[in-house]
């Protein structure tokens, strides 16, 4: 025996993505992964009620070819810039394999979504955080200099757990002036009022990846997608796992994505909701940060996430909290059913009476 590890330093060394809490209690009011509280659309549930299970027999279309074809024609894409994931991670596992390497670093926004630094803790790549403006979220106007020398850039827009977005015109200056891929993590863009999936038709070093997890209410599902230049797609198709989308995936997700009524119609009722629930907030001192998501990023008055966070769990409401110097002061609500949100502002309510 010797005491060296079987792993690889970089995996030894890493904690590992914790993601959000899925507890098992009865009556819990879940506010914390920004699950859709709308069921999916109702195709879904006729192509689950046809399906011949004998199908499962065989395999599945290895670069799911019918979905990715709806997906492409929805999107204004060829088929070959567009390739799906099981999940939106698996799209970001598949960049990182690409585009990140010891001497390929990652620059991503701060704070941010957490999973791509272990993702670059994974490939052993150096992460060059950008901090964001403190008050606002807003980008730093210095963003191209701090990335400088990174391999990928990766803005999540609308940002989470922040919630806001960034103006289109700077992207389109990103884009055209970074010297790497871009890649724009847009799992909320469905809920915001505009996309970069132009500048992914435009530029030949950017990438939009898209998750049915949110607005199509199928995060139990795991189905995301890709949409970029030939030359990209090309490279992550040869990276992935052979067999990456179930064949189940790849039918309800094209029934889903065919589906536009109805995920307009969902959006609609979570955008209201979100209006509702950050006016409330804000009437109530919050500091809530503008969403362009179905989640809202907000400061009670005393700018104690924690302890906020904290009384909401033991009345059996879940949001997130994420500690930290600038987070710390927040918690992230996701967007739920009107009731969940009613309950929400009640408790709240009653939880800054008392500390009058
Ligand atoms: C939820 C989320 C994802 C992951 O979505 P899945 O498709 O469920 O893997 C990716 N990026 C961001 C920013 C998210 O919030």
């Amino acid at each position: 025996m010797n005491n060296n590890s079987y792993f690889r330093s970089a995996v030894e060394a890493m904690a590992g993505y914790v993601p959000g809490e899925q507890p098992k209690m009865a009556n819990l009011i879940k506010l914390n992964t920004n699950e859709n509280p709308y069921p999916p659309s109702p195709k879904v549930a006729e192509v689950l009620q046809s399906f011949d299970y004998e199908h499962l027999r065989r395999y599945p279309s290895p670069r799911a070819d019918d979905l990715c074809e709806t997906a492409a024609r929805l999107y204004g894409f060829k088929r070959d810039e567009v390739i799906a994931g099981n999940g939106s991670d698996d799209i970001l596992t598949m960049a990182f394999r690409c585009f990140t390497a010891p001497d390929r670093p990652l620059a991503c926004l701060m704070p941010t979504y957490s999973l791509y630094f272990s993702l670059a803790e994974i490939q052993a790549a150096p992460v060059m955080p950008i901090r964001l403006n403190s008050g606002d979220f807003s980008l730093p106007a210095d963003l191209l200099d701090r990335a400088k020398g990174a391999n990928l850039l990766i803005i999540t827009r609308p940002n989470a757990p922040t919630g806001n977005t960034f103006c289109h015109r700077a992207m389109t200056e990103i884009c055209g002036r970074f010297n790497g891929v871009v890649l724009f993590d847009e799992a909320y863009a469905d809920f915001a009022d505009d996309n970069c999936l132009d500048l992914a038709r435009e530029f030949d070093n950017v990438i939009v990846s898209r998750t049915l997890s949110k607005s199509y209410s199928l995060a139990g599902l795991r189905l995301g997608l890709a949409m970029g230049s030939r030359r990209l797609i090309e490279g992550m198709y040869k990276v992935k796992d052979s067999y990456n989308v179930d064949m189940l995936t790849q039918f309800i997700g094209q029934a889903a994505l065919q589906d536009q009524a109805y995920l307009r119609q969902n959006v609609a009722k979570i955008r209201a909701t979100r209006t509702r629930l950050t006016a409330e907030l804000a009437r109530l001192g919050f500091d809530v940060v503008p969403s362009s998501t179905n989640f809202v990023f907000a400061a009670p008055p005393d700018r104690d996430g924690g302890r906020f966070f904290k009384m909401l769990r033991e009345q059996a409401i879940l949001v997130r909290y994420f500690s930290g110097e600038t987070t710390g002061a927040y918690v992230r609500i996701s967007v739920g059913a009107e009731a969940d949100v009613d309950r929400l502002l009640k408790v709240t309510e009653l939880y800054l009476q008392m500390r009058k």
